[in-house]
């Protein structure tokens, strides 16, 4: 979906929205008094309740943010299932500017509406989403995680997240260069939020040679200082000499105007939905050379860290040995991508839909 493609899709009613892309349930949630607007998308409940973070963002106007629910959902449910967990997909953003209108009570507000869906959906964190806020939520519901570990939660799955964009990246070394060594490569991050600042971390430690960029340039500096990445211009990334190009902040930056700047071998990285056309820009990126690891695979770590908080039964080394199966996932994918001609991402997401249909035959009615 190139940006106008995106713009026609948010132009369509939420009805068409949800049928085209095949919705379970999409709810509006409103509190004139603190301000609260906010949508929970289910998309997909066939392997569990519908699982995903909660998005908070100033969004340009409000159907901006309903597909943008909608999108987010979907790629839960792919990511739940290509990593072998029993959930679904779904997700929530509340419109607002977060630094503006975040407080306790929106919060617990929040909380209250996602309690009211009886544990079908389940939310964590996501972009302007912290521990803190979690804790709020679980005041008022227990369906929510990543709540702190001093609470009993699994805190923050952001660090979990970076490590399986990490190995998504080693793999994809592999295929392209023969060795999944990082060091000496170089790397542009792109976006130095939760996920970014901690796969720079393991970047460094690699002996990677790590470009930053963020709009936000408190934390390009916080991280200049710290592990001395060096910082370039937002309108630098696409074109910049690089091997690895790792999204790390919003969606689409893979579309019709960036994919053909782009100077690297590689993408890589841990913003969902970094193709604003799966089909379209997955199959530009092909036909330019540039490997793809598709997002919604390499950037499930958080959700395997999350979905094990709310099993009740969190284990961290569990946690990242299933995280490392992204590596070897990422090879059965790009194998099936050449053995059928199609896409890095068409192939993830047959693989994830073989799932679904799977396991959505052991569950036969009674
Ligand atoms: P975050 O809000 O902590 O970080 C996002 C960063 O991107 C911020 O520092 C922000 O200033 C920056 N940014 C925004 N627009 C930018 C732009 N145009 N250019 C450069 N930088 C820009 O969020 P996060 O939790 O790190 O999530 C980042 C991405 O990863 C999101 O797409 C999110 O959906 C995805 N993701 C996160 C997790 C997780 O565990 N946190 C899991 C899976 C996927």
């Amino acid at each position: 979906m190139a940006i106008s493609a995106l713009k026609q899709l948010e132009s369509q009613s939420v009805f068409a929205q949800a049928e085209l892309m095949d919705h379970e349930q999409v709810v509006f949630c409103h509190d004139k008094s603190l301000g609260l607007k906010a949508i929970i998308a289910i998309h997909n409940t066939v392997l569990g309740p519908a699982m995903g973070g909660t998005r908070m963002w100033h969004y340009a106007d409000e159907a901006s943010a309903v597909t943008d629910a909608l999108r987010l959902s979907r790629g839960m449910t792919f990511k739940s299932a290509i990593a072998g967990l029993n959930i679904g997909g779904g997700k929530a953003v509340i419109i607002g500017d977060a630094k503006k209108i975040k407080n306790e009570a929106l919060m617990r507000r929040f909380g209250r509406f996602v309690d009211s869906l009886g544990g079908r959906y389940w939310t964590a964190e996501d972009v302007n989403m912290t521990t803190q806020d979690m804790e709020w939520i679980h005041m008022e519901t227990p369906y929510v995680t990543g709540i702190p570990e001093s609470m009993g939660g699994s805190g923050d799955p952001s660090p979990v997240t970076a490590y399986g964009v990490y190995v998504g990246m080693k793999s994809a070394a592999k295929r392209v260069y023969g060795s999944d060594s990082l060091a000496g490569k170089k790397v542009v991050v792109q976006g130095v939020g939760n996920v970014g600042r901690y796969l720079v971390e393991n970047l460094v430690k690699e002996g990677a040679k790590v470009f930053v960029t963020d709009i936000n340039e408190v934390k390009v500096d916080q991280l200049v200082q710290k592990h001395g990445v060096t910082p370039i211009g937002m309108s630098d990334v696409y074109s910049f000499d690089m091997d690895i190009y790792a999204p790390c902040a919003l969606g689409a930056t893979l579309n019709d105007e960036t994919i053909g700047q782009l100077n690297c071998a590689i993408v890589a990285g841990g913003a969902n939905n970094q193709l604003a056309d799966e089909e379209l820009h997955g199959q530009m990126l092909v036909d330019r050379g540039i490997l793809y690891a598709p997002d919604f695979l390499i950037n499930g770590g958080g959700i395997v860290n999350v979905y094990y908080e709310h099993t009740g039964n969190y284990n961290r080394q569990k946690v990242m040995e299933q995280t490392e199966r992204i590596y070897d996932t990422c090879q059965a994918v790009w194998d099936q991508a050449v053995t059928e001609s199609i896409a890095p991402q068409a192939s993830a997401m047959k693989l994830a839909l073989q799932r679904i249909n799977d396991i959505g035959k052991v569950k036969l009615p009674y």
